[in-house]
C-alpha cells in the first residue's frame, strides 16, 4: 500500500493548523507550527496564504481530514460511498466510520500519542479486539467490544509511554475503561461532539457531489 514518506509537519502547515500527527511533540514549542507559523511549506511558502473559496476550501477541508486520519484517497471515497447509502447525515456518517476504526480506537485510548503510532500497534499485533488479536487498522470496532494492548505488549517502553501522556488527554465518553490498564469497551456510537469541532464535513460531502 502506498504510504505518505515526507515529514509529517509539513501536512500541518500545508491544511494551515495543528492536525496533531507527531504525538508528544504536537504539544511542546518544537511543533513545526509554534516554530514557522502557518504558512505552507515550500521555497514560496512565505507568501500570503491565498483565501480559498468554492472548489478550493471544500479540497482542503478532504485533504485536512484525510490526512488526521491518516486515510488514503481510494479508502477515503470509499468511505464517502459508504456514507452516502447509510442512513442519517452522510457528512457524519462519514465522521463516524473514521472514528471507529481500530487505529483511531488505540489513539482515542490513549495506548498512543498519534494515530501513526496506533496503527503501528495494530500492524505489529499489539492489539485485541474482543480478546482476538487484529491486526487491521480499518477494522471498524462496534458498541459492546473490548480493545485491549495485548497482556504482552503492556511492558513495550512506547506504549507504556503514551499510556502515562494521554492520561491527562482524556478520552471520548463513548470510550470506557474496561477491567485493567490498557483495556476499554466502546460504550456507545460516536456522536458528532464527539470529534473535532474544526471539521467541516458538509464542505467534502459538496466535493463529492459534484
Ligand atoms: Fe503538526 Fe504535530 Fe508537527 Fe506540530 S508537531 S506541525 S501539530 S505534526
Amino acid at each position: 500500500m502506498a504510504r505518505y514518506r515526507d515529514a509529517v509537519c509539513r501536512l500541518c502547515r500545508r491544511e494551515g493548523g495543528k492536525l496533531f500527527l507527531k504525538g508528544d511533540r504536537c504539544f511542546k514549542p518544537s511543533c513545526a507550527i509554534e516554530k514557522r507559523g502557518t504558512n505552507p511549506p515550500g521555497q514560496h511558502g512565505g507568501a500570503r496564504r491565498k483565501m480559498l473559496a468554492g472548489y478550493g476550501e471544500q479540497l482542503r477541508e478532504k485533504q485536512k481530514v484525510k490526512r488526521i486520519y491518516f486515510v488514503l484517497e481510494k479508502q477515503f471515497r470509499n468511505y464517502f460511498d459508504k456514507a452516502r447509502r447509510q442512513k442519517g447525515v452522510t457528512g457524519e456518517n462519514l465522521l463516524f466510520m473514521l472514528e471507529k476504526r481500530l487505529d483511531n480506537v488505540v489513539y482515542r485510548s490513549g495506548f498512543s500519542t498519534s494515530r501513526r503510532q496506533a496503527r503501528q500497534l495494530v500492524n505489529h499485533g499489539h492489539i485485541e479486539v474482543n480478546g482476538r488479536k487484529v491486526n487491521i487498522p480499518s477494522f471498524q470496532v462496534t458498541v459492546g467490544d473490548t480493545v485491549t494492548v495485548k497482556n504482552k505488549s503492556t511492558k513495550n517502553a512506547h506504549v507504556e509511554g503514551a499510556w502515562q501522556t494521554a492520561a491527562g488527554r482524556g478520552r471520548p465518553i463513548w470510550i470506557s475503561p474496561a477491567g485493567r490498564d490498557m483495556s476499554v469497551s466502546i460504550a456507545a456510537a460516536p456522536s458528532r461532539a464527539d470529534i473535532d469541532s474544526n471539521i467541516n464535513e458538509q464542505l467534502i460531502v459538496e466535493l463529492y457531489s459534484k
